[in-house]
């Protein structure tokens, strides 16, 4: 059966001292053994933050990656640098990446395949824009995301993939998809995955919701069939927030 996963995405937030802080914080909450709990600090405190998780069972992620193996692109990082720190997930495909960078599916697709040959796993986002939902463009939106940048890949290698569906309009604006909307979407992505690849796959495939999941709403959001867990922003910032997240599975 699939895992419960419950990742904070921490943005460009805490410098070296808030992040040691917070993650000596999390190891001392007594969250759930059955669900895998996944941080992503940015890339200074990848380091500091796999020595302090040492011991316990929190996974490291990254927020980005560059999809080529070493050379001149200042200001980049590798996968296998993130490798060498101890990152063993990369987050792809996240909204602000994609509107405010511009990475196309195009380049998120070697983004994927750059991960995987490393041995890192995506947590690859999707979801649509207002506009996209108020015109109905939603499912398109998000099968044309899936599709052009993970279609490709083998039976093999989408088992190493984890979802996220992040509607983009929930992201850091207090206002969520309500838990009919998440496991609408939610359901027609593994019917996607069953239709491209197959029912085994599909129902293997972890698929997170995030956008504005607070202990407040995470509960009414997981308790859906198809949510397996959360994508979580501004809530994993505070440890006493993300562990109340991750306690919220039924
Ligand atoms: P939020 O961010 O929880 O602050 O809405 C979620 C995300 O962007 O991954």
């Amino acid at each position: 059966m699939r895992k419960n996963i419950v990742a904070g995405n921490w943005k460009m937030n805490a410098n070296a001292n808030a992040a040691s802080e917070l993650i000596k914080n999390l190891k001392k909450s007594d969250f759930s053994e059955t669900t895998e709990v996944i941080i992503a600090p940015s890339y200074t405190n990848l380091a500091i933050a796999n020595e302090l998780i040492t011991g316990s069972s929190i996974e490291l992620s990254s927020q980005n990656m560059h999809e080529s193996d070493r050379g001149a692109f200042t200001g980049e990082v590798s996968a296998e640098m993130l490798k060498s720190v101890g990152v063993t997930y990369v987050i792809l495909g996240h909204s602000e990446r994609r509107a405010i960078y511009k990475e196309s599916s195009e380049l998120l697709k070697s983004k994927v395949d750059q991960a995987l040959k490393n041995d890192l796993k995506p947590i690859f986002c999707v979801g649509e824009e207002l506009k996209d939902r108020k015109d109905e463009n939603h499912f398109k939106v998000v099968k044309n995301q899936l599709s052009e940048s993970l279609f490709h890949l083998s039976s093999e290698q989408m088992k190493n993939i984890v979802l996220a569906y992040e509607p983009v309009w929930a992201i850091g604006t207090g206002e969520t998809a309500s838990p009919e909307q998440a496991q609408e979407m939610h359901a027609y992505i593994r019917k996607l995955l069953s239709d491209q690849f197959s029912s085994e796959i599909a129902n293997g495939i972890s698929i997170l919701y995030g956008g504005s999941v607070k202990p407040g709403n995470a509960k009414d959001i997981f308790a859906n069939k198809d949510v397996d867990g959360g994508l979580i922003g501004g809530a994993a910032l505070k440890a006493e927030d993300f562990t109340a997240i991750i306690n919220s599975f039924e």
